[in-house]
């Protein structure tokens, strides 16, 4: 049995992952914040923290065996006019979002180096076709996420190693919900329903099911893809 890492697995889209993965058959282990103190198989580790990193899959190597899938889910978000965001603000939205799969990446890549195949699947953001305002820094990181996904795939591709990414749209999370509440998407989640072609907002299952078809054996001959799961709204 393969084993996958999901990192923000404790949560919304990267929970979704981790039990679709789970379901069809992957040892999944979470990295995460905060994670659920019943699940045996979620370990805390800051993504931006290369230590923590580490000692996380160190121990998962342990139970689970080497890692061979890594799907990068963690990410915070930001809302600011860009003249008010501060430096360590910027760094900050920059260093979960993008140097976290720096680091998640550079961890268990040996293991599918040495296995001659592997799966990274990483969450960038539908912001990265359109733009968004007031979120300058997000969505700089979330476009690096897709530059370092097309160049690491060229790089990995003759190591059996794929590398894609999944620019969700809007997704029904906490992270959504919290927005929606502090009125920073410009309309409610039922506003932003009737802007999207297919009439609902996105699911964590959405986003898992694609992950789970990149993740799969046929998906084989596809890399360095962004594949937007967002309900049409950006083609
Ligand atoms: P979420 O519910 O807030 O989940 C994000 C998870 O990442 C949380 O469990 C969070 O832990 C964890 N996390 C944050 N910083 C971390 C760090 N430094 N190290 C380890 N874990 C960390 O958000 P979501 O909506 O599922 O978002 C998942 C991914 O999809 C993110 O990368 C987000 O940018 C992206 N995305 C989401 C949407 C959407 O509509 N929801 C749209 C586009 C892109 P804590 O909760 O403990 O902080």
């Amino acid at each position: 049995m393969k084993t996958a890492v999901v990192t923000g697995g404790a949560s919304g889209i990267g929970l979704g992952i981790a039990q679709r993965l789970r379901s069809t058959g992957f040892h999944v282990a979470s990295l995460d914040l905060n994670p659920p103190a019943d699940d045996d198989f979620a370990y805390r580790a800051d993504v931006t923290e290369p230590e923590q990193i580490a000692d996380a899959l160190t121990a998962i190597r342990a139970k689970l065996g080497p890692v061979t899938v890594l799907v990068n889910a963690a990410g915070i978000d930001g809302f600011k006019r860009f003249q008010n965001i501060s430096f360590a603000e910027w760094q900050r939205v920059i260093d979960v979002n993008l140097n976290g799969v720096f680091h998640c990446v550079q961890a268990v890549l040996p293991d599918m180096l040495a296995a001659g195949w592997g799966r990274i699947v990483n969450i960038s953001s539908s912001s990265t076709h359109s733009g968004q305002p007031f979120m300058t820094h997000y969505v700089s990181a979330k476009s690096a996420v897709n530059g370092l996904t097309k160049a690491l795939a060229l790089e990995l591709g003759p190591s059996g190693i794929t590398v894609n990414a999944v620019p969700p749209g809007f997704i029904d999370t906490p992270m959504l919900r919290k927005n929606e509440e502090a009125r920073r998407l410009g309309g409610s989640v039922e506003d932003h329903i009737q802007r999207t072609p297919v009439r609902r907002v996105g699911t964590p299952d959405d986003i898992a099911a694609a992950c789970a078809f990149l993740i799969s054996e046929e998906a084989g001959y596809i890399t360095g893809q962004i594949i937007g799961v967002n309900g049409g709204r950006n083609t």
